[in-house]
């Protein structure tokens, strides 16, 4: 229970009371929102009737309150609640990257499709390191393979907004987790996350280089599913 809330009551802090259920599906269960929740899991028996359903605050969209805490108690139970319909987070969404360093500059180069910039190198590194409770297997080390890993973007504008992006996503330990590299299968060691970076200059064969057209823009999608947007990192 981080910052000493249970699930419940992290969850009732994004919902509003709904006193007359609509006929719909309640999507999470698929049972109707104006009948008990289908959901059968352990964990959520002392949720009285009463209150069983409620509308996110952001987004608006209703589900049984028994159907959220179960989904809540499923993921990272981080604080913060992610609408499965629209994908709206509400509160602040954190991961589980390793501690580390992040570090960045400019270089005197134009990467391939960004020829009236210089380019900026963010160089990451996490050391090897023993699993916390937040990752998968507590106390079993994990292993951190290519560190420092190297990464570019235009110094435009653009490129600039993005990193600020970035620097707020390693904030909330976004950019890396712990698990199952999909690249050497190799399990416990340290990943990338769901933000696509380029870890190479030139040369786009492997899809992680430049030129990338859509790759600014990708990236600022990739954020937004992190929840972090301009808003967000304004003062
Ligand atoms: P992964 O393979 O599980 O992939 C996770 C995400 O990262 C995927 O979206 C994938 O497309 C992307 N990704 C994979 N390789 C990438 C790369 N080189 N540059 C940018 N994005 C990449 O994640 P992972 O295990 O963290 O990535 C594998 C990469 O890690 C290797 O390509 C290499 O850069 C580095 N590595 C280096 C060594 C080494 O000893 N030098 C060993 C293992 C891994
Ligand atoms: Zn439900
Ligand atoms: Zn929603």
């Amino acid at each position: 229970a981080r910052k000493g809330k249970t699930p419940e009551e992290v969850v009732k802090r994004y919902l509003q009371k709904v006193r007359n259920p609509p006929e719909e599906d309640c999507t999470i269960c698929m049972e109707a929102l104006a009948g008990p929740s289908g959901y059968k899991g352990p964990g959520v028996g002392g949720i009285s009737r009463a209150e069983s359903v409620g509308r996110l605050v952001q987004c608006g969209h209703q589900y049984h309150l028994q159907c959220l805490v179960a989904m809540y108690n499923n993921g990272n139970k981080d604080g913060s609640l992610q609408c499965p319909t629209c994908k709206t987070i509400h509160g602040v969404k954190t991961g589980n990257q390793p501690p580390g360093k992040m570090e960045y500059h400019v270089i005197p180069h134009s990467l391939p499709g960004h020829p009236d910039c210089k380019t900026i190198r963010i160089i990451y590194n996490i050391p090897p390191g023993i699993q916390g409770p937040e990752h998968s297997n507590p106390g079993k080390p994990f292993t951190a393979r290519g560190f420092p890993r190297h990464c570019y973007l235009p110094d435009s504008e653009k490129g600039r907004k993005v990193l600020r992006l970035l620097l707020v996503a390693w904030d909330r330990r976004l950019i890396f987790s712990v698990g199952t590299s999909s690249t050497t299968g190799e399990s416990d060691t340290v990943i990338w996350n769901e933000v696509h970076h380029k870890t190479e200059f030139g040369s786009n064969l492997t899809g992680h280089g430049y030129p990338d057209p859509g790759h600014l823009d990708n990236v600022l999608e990739e954020l937004k599913a992190q929840g972090i947007t301009e808003e967000e990192c304004l003062p």
